[in-house]
């Protein structure tokens, strides 16, 4: 733009989207593969069309190398250019070295407290990306699959900032990402993963080119709480914890469940199963709940062993797409035997870019083509959902 050029004619930037005239040439781009969509009058006169579309920008976003995307409207076409690839640790280093004010924004200085901003101004985050690929969640069409970290040098550097924070007690409140336990975690050959285009690296099982090991997080971990000024670090974001029940590091695995159960944890260790059913965590892309049989035992036998009086919180979900009330009737008679009273729960609600928001809305798996039950009258919303609930007299 400074050497003149209009706005309107910048098309080859990764990670913008424009329109051109339907009529008008379609400039091809040496670098970048093109993919047509359905249009979307055909997406919205055919269910299938769009469930089928869904997997193709679902693949995109997963790619190490993604095509351009096209897809036309009206009178128009919409081109969605390919994302950057991940950023090295070198970049992410910049980036966070940036100096930021670690303060709301002035606008909201008259507000007094701002819950969100209390919950992270004393937090660390450590990478970007996920490989989990969960149905409902959209971390991987913003992030993407690969995890970009940090060095601990930029972190350790962060935390020598908030410990001369003036309100700062001692404690970080979290050390974590979109997904707490997948720092410094990639493909051992990274040839292999720049061809690649799954949407998880972890579902429906751990890849054998994936280097899950928690050696990198466990040495941040023990730097970060010996660091001066610091009295608790706890982990307040996510963990999947199926990247250490499965036995594929079995150092590095027992290790780092025991360093979190027995430092980082404030009392209450929140994970999310999600559900107890097998076919609704396969569409969830959930681990099975036997993983999470294992992680209560071992957490309760560590918090016993170490005198430590402390809760396994599972997190629940209601009406996911092909939940039914026989599910749901499993799931409370589970977790009763386990002695738990679901609290932490929620109703699915359909989020854009998921791969459960298009199930919830064609009615299908759109990478099986399989049906899928949609709880989607209100009545039967609240009918799973009031399930969890069954212990209270009142329900
Ligand atoms: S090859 Fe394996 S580790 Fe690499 S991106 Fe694909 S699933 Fe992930």
């Amino acid at each position: 733009m400074q050497k003149g050029v209009p706005f309107e004619s910048l098309k080859t930037i990764p990670q913008t989207a424009y329109i051109h005239r339907r009529d008008e040439k379609i400039v091809q781009n040496k670098n970048w593969d093109d993919l047509y969509l359905s249009s979307y009058e055909d997406c919205l006169a055919d269910k299938i069309k769009f469930a089928e579309d869904f997997k193709r920008i679902e693949k995109e976003s997963n790619a190490w190398n993604s095509k351009r995307i096209i897809q036309e409207s009206g009178d128009f076409k919409v081109f969605v250019n390919p994302p950057f690839t991940h950023i090295s640790e070198r970049e992410a280093d910049t980036i966070y070295d940036l100096p930021y004010t670690r303060m709301p924004h002035p606008r909201y200085h008259k507000k007094g407290i701002i819950p969100a901003y209390e919950m992270i101004k004393h937090s660390i985050n450590i990478h970007r990306g996920c490989f989990g690929g969960c149905s409902f969640c959209t971390i991987s069409a913003h992030q993407g699959k690969f995890i970009s970290s940090r060095s601990e040098n930029s972190i350790l550097k962060e935390v020598a900032q908030i410990t001369k924070m003036p309100d700062f007690k001692g404690h970080i409140t979290d050390v974590g990402g979109p997904t707490a336990n997948m720092y410094k975690m990639t493909g051992s050959e990274l040839a292999l993963c720049k061809k690649c285009k799954k949407y998880s690296c972890i579902f429906p099982e751990i890849c054998k080119n994936l280097n899950a090991s928690h050696q990198a997080l466990i040495d941040l971990y023990k730097k970060i709480r010996r660091y001066p000024g610091i009295k608790k670090v706890t982990i307040g974001s996510g963990i999947r914890y199926d990247l250490f029940m499965t036995g594929r590091n079995p150092e590095s695995d027992k290790e780092y469940f025991e360093e979190l159960v027995k430092f980082h944890v404030s009392g209450r260790l929140k994970v999310a199963p999600e559900h107890t059913s097998e076919q609704v965590l396969k569409l969830m892309r959930k681990p099975s709940f036997s993983y999470f049989s294992k992680l209560y035992d071992s957490f309760y036998r560590i918090c016993k062993d170490n005198n430590l009086k402390q809760q396994l919180i599972p997190y629940l979900m209601s009406a996911h797409p092909g939940c039914t009330m026989k599910d749901m009737n499993e799931l409370v008679n589970i977790v009763k035997r386990l002695k738990i009273k679901p609290e932490q729960v929620q109703i699915f609600t359909p989020t854009p870019m998921t791969l459960s928001s298009v199930m919830f809305y064609t009615g299908i798996n759109p990478y099986t083509m399989e049906k899928v039950h949609i709880a989607k009258s209100m009545k039967e919303r609240q009918l799973q959902h009031k399930t969890f609930f069954r212990y209270k007299r009142e329900q």
